[in-house]
């Protein structure tokens, strides 16, 4: 079931549509791996952490950042609309991510639509100079819960052979996963996402509205949103 499939109605046929619904596919793709993952090896999150969005902000992608905007239209109309007038819905800082809402324990307030990147925290490898795939555990990952395994795990990198001794299998690695992504999208080139967000909500509504609209000369028929 598509979380944006109201928006998806109303872009029906233009280009937009199908970037989204592959943006949507590549992210239940990723879920589905990052399941398989979590299921065989029972490494998680600490519950609550949140830590790996403080101090950080995504950049995005035009495809991502397309669909945290449809995200946020459907799901979050009225924050939508404060967004793409320039009013995050927390004021963390210049450095830590706007969506991000340090009094929750889920903490992301826009968990359904964030970015790639923020799919990856936690659960994913990479490849190293040698092009080994190699994977660290995440550096907010509490020490004893690392000792607590058979044999240690620590903050290091461990080899996939490590990783499958210990865990019982290396995590997806993060490049092949964001290879997913970038099917999808126009361009690699990526904007910080406060100062991309509020007009690509404000270019998405007004598409939608053109989307649906009978005049002739193009003209929306309601007012702007934004
Ligand atoms: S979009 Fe959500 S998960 Fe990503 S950095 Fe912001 S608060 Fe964290």
């Amino acid at each position: 079931m598509s979380e944006i499939s109201h928006v998806l109605d109303q872009l029906d046929g233009t280009l937009l549509h199908d970037i989204l619904v592959g943006v949507e596919n590549q992210y239940e793709n990723i879920a589905h791996v990052q399941k398989t993952w979590y299921m065989k090896t029972q490494f998680l999150c600490p519950d609550g952490c949140g830590k790996c969005c403080v101090g950080f902000e995504p950049d995005l992608m035009e495809s991502e950042v397309l669909y945290m905007a449809a995200w946020l239209i459907e799901n979050q109309y009225e924050n939508a609309l404060k967004i793409a007038d320039g009013t995050f819905p927390f004021n963390n800082g210049n450095k830590t991510c706007p969506l991000f809402n340090p009094d929750s324990p889920y903490h992301c307030s826009i968990y359904g639509g964030r970015a790639f990147i923020c799919r990856l925290f936690g659960a994913s490898s990479f490849y190293n100079k040698a092009q080994k795939r190699v994977w660290k555990p995440c550096r907010f990952y509490p020490d004893d819960t690392l000792h607590a395994y058979s044999p240690s795990l620590s903050h290091r990198q461990f080899t996939e052979d490590e990783a499958a001794t210990i865990l019982g299998e290396m995590p997806p690695a993060m490049s092949d996963l964001m290879q997913m992504s970038e099917t999808a999208t126009e361009s690699n080139k990526t904007v910080l996402l406060r100062d991309i967000l509020p007009e690509t909500i404000r270019r998405l509504l007004w598409i939608i509205q053109m989307n649906g609209n009978d005049n002739p000369n193009g003209t929306p028929n309601t007012p702007l949103a934004a």
